[in-house]
């Protein structure tokens, strides 16, 4: 076989490769959408089926946050703020399953997290540093009490037996639209990807045969790690004092408010939940928080599907029972 037969050989070999549609490979992209940082990784061996699913991704999450921001007038979450101590409001059967879901939580951790934590929390404005007064505060606490809200199942209505109630879904709504985002992954057939949207994350597969690295970030210094867990198949949400707050005559005002005080929760600096998927992660990563780390400890290790690292107040770390030997 002469030299310019084996040239062509080879261009036999490359041709197929050059034609084949793309090549395998990891896609990732971010965007700001309900006030965080969402961000969709995946592996894919078709680049344009993979950047169209992580467009229906990110324009899910868009979709959520249309339906249920408190900021924005035209959510059904406004309208119910608006009109639900008035009427009783039919609401999407999607809104109504996730306040559904909310008042479980609420049963399930005796008040810690509960929605309607809104009636005081819409007072604070963390970025102007502004916090209702203890006068206003003892006015409108009572306000604050999951039991107000009436869901009828057979209607779809949503009632706020008490005047002045409001809600906000902040403590579940974005592990949710993570949790929408991977089954959305999961019907096109993609199997190794990575959802986040601020705090809330979920891992489909790994990452090439080996986990994801998760780091929990040290609650007072911005730039280092407080832990790095290895994760497969798995949600995990932190929750932290240093997300959203402001400092006044030495307190931290943060964006987690216990509802027995309506002021922020101040026995942890971060809760770490890791389970199987992002709604009840965020939820209870929230709970936590409230709970501090002896309720909240307790509770973790009373679900067999959820794990928690916590960092307390003094900074020091504490761990679900079922994370100890990981530790070790
Ligand atoms: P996360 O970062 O997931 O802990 O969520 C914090 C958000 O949850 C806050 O910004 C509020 O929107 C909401 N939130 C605060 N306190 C509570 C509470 N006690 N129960 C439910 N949601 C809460
Ligand atoms: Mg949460």
């Amino acid at each position: 076989m002469n030299r310019f037969l084996r040239l062509r050989w080879l261009w036999l070999l490359l041709v197929p490769l050059l034609h084949s549609p793309a090549l395998a490979g990891w896609l990732s992209q971010k965007a700001a959408i309900m006030g965080t940082e969402v961000r969709v990784q995946l592996w894919t061996d078709d680049e344009a089926a993979g950047n169209a699913a992580i467009a229906a991704v990110l324009e899910e999450f868009r979709r959520i946050d249309r339906l249920m921001s408190p900021y924005r007038e035209s959510s059904e979450l406004a309208l119910l703020n608006r009109e639900a101590s008035h009427r009783a409001v039919k609401v999407s059967p999607e809104l109504f399953g996730l306040l559904q879901k909310s008042l479980k939580f609420s049963r399930l951790t005796e008040g810690a997290f509960d929605i309607t934590f809104a009636s005081v929390g819409h007072q604070y404005d963390y970025r102007k540093g502004i916090a209702p007064s203890d006068n206003k505060l003892a006015a409108d606490l009572p306000k604050i009490n999951y039991r107000h809200i009436q869901l009828d199942p057979v209607q779809g209505t949503v009632f706020f037996k008490q005047a002045g109630v409001r809600i906000d879904l902040g403590g579940i709504a974005k592990g949710y639209a993570v949790d929408r985002g991977i089954a959305l992954l999961q019907q096109r057939r993609i199997d190794k990807a990575l959802v986040s949207a601020g705090g809330d994350s979920r891992i489909l597969g790994d990452r090439g045969g080996r986990p994801w690295n998760i780091g929990i970030r040290a609650p007072r210094d911005r730039r280092s790690v407080a832990a790095v867990l290895p994760l497969t198949n798995a949600a995990i949400s932190t929750s932290g004092d240093y997300e959203r707050y402001f400092e006044a005559d030495g307190v931290r005002y943060h964006h987690i408010i216990s509802p027995a005080t309506g002021r922020s929760a101040r026995k942890l600096q971060s809760v770490t939940i890791i389970g199987p998927d992002a709604t009840r992660t965020d939820a209870l990563s929230t709970s936590v928080f409230v709970l501090g780390p002896t309720a909240g400890l307790a509770l973790i290790d009373r679900l067999p599907d959820f794990e928690a690292v916590l960092i307390d107040h003094h900074g020091r770390m504490r761990y679900s029972i079922g994370m100890q030997s990981i530790e070790k």
